[in-house]
């Protein structure tokens, strides 16, 4: 296993897609959407 993308991100504002790791997604969460700074959840992440 590598500490490559666990997840697929898409942004529910400005449909930014990217593949994270687990403290990509827990940043993303804490932080907002990188792109258009959108408050996110968990229901922007799937699991690939
Ligand atoms: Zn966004």
């Amino acid at each position: 296993m590598s500490d490559s993308a666990d997840y697929t991100f898409v942004c529910p504002e400005c449909a930014e897609s990217m593949l994270v790791n687990d403290s990509m997604r827990d940043a993303l969460l804490e932080n907002g959407c990188v792109i258009c700074s959108a408050a996110l959840t968990t229901d922007a992440f799937s699991t690939t």
